[in-house]
């Protein structure tokens, strides 16, 4: 069976960039499920880092944090605050603050294993939301948790 570079199994639908890919297309269909979008790519790009930006991780890495302390809600009102911010004052940039508080990204990384990893998401009649937004945000929760969990395991950030 074919093994994803983050380390999972392969599923149905192939390894994890196959789903990630998936789930893109769908949720532009799907306001609902574009609330989860932000945690989506972050997740992703933390499991497999080789497919983003290094400079990116550090603060990919606390936006994951910041949604698992404050949840769905606040990222996304962090979110339209950063952006609104942005377009009006070009130069004031992103305002970064509420990040501030999280862990920096330990140095040693990737993890060689995730506790759960995309390939694993059950899909069926409905693609991934096939009972409801409630679970599918639970299950990107529980993506979350396993991709900060690993990485913490590493050690403390420099
Ligand atoms: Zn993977």
């Amino acid at each position: 069976m074919a093994q994803c570079d983050c380390g999972a199994t392969a599923g149905p639908l192939g390894v994890c960039a196959d789903y990630y890919n998936t789930i893109l297309a769908e949720e532009q269909l799907d306001p609902e499920m574009y609330r989860w979008h932000a945690v989506v790519v972050c997740v992703y790009l933390l499991q497999h880092p080789s497919r983003g930006h290094e400079r990116h991780l550090d603060g990919q890495f606390r936006w994951l944090q910041f949604y698992l302390d404050r949840g769905i809600d606040a990222v996304l009102r962090l979110r339209e605050h950063q952006v609104a911010r942005n377009n009006h004052r070009s130069r004031a940039g992103y305002d970064m603050a509420p990040l501030e508080p999280y862990a920096p990204l330990p140095a040693g990384g990737p993890p060689a294993r995730f506790r759960t990893s995309f390939c694993e998401l059950p899909y069926g009649d409905g693609g991934f939301v096939l009972d409801g937004h409630a679970a599918y945000g639970e299950r990107m929760r529980a993506l979350a948790e396993a991709t900060e969990e690993a990485w913490k395991r590493l050690g403390p950030g420099s």
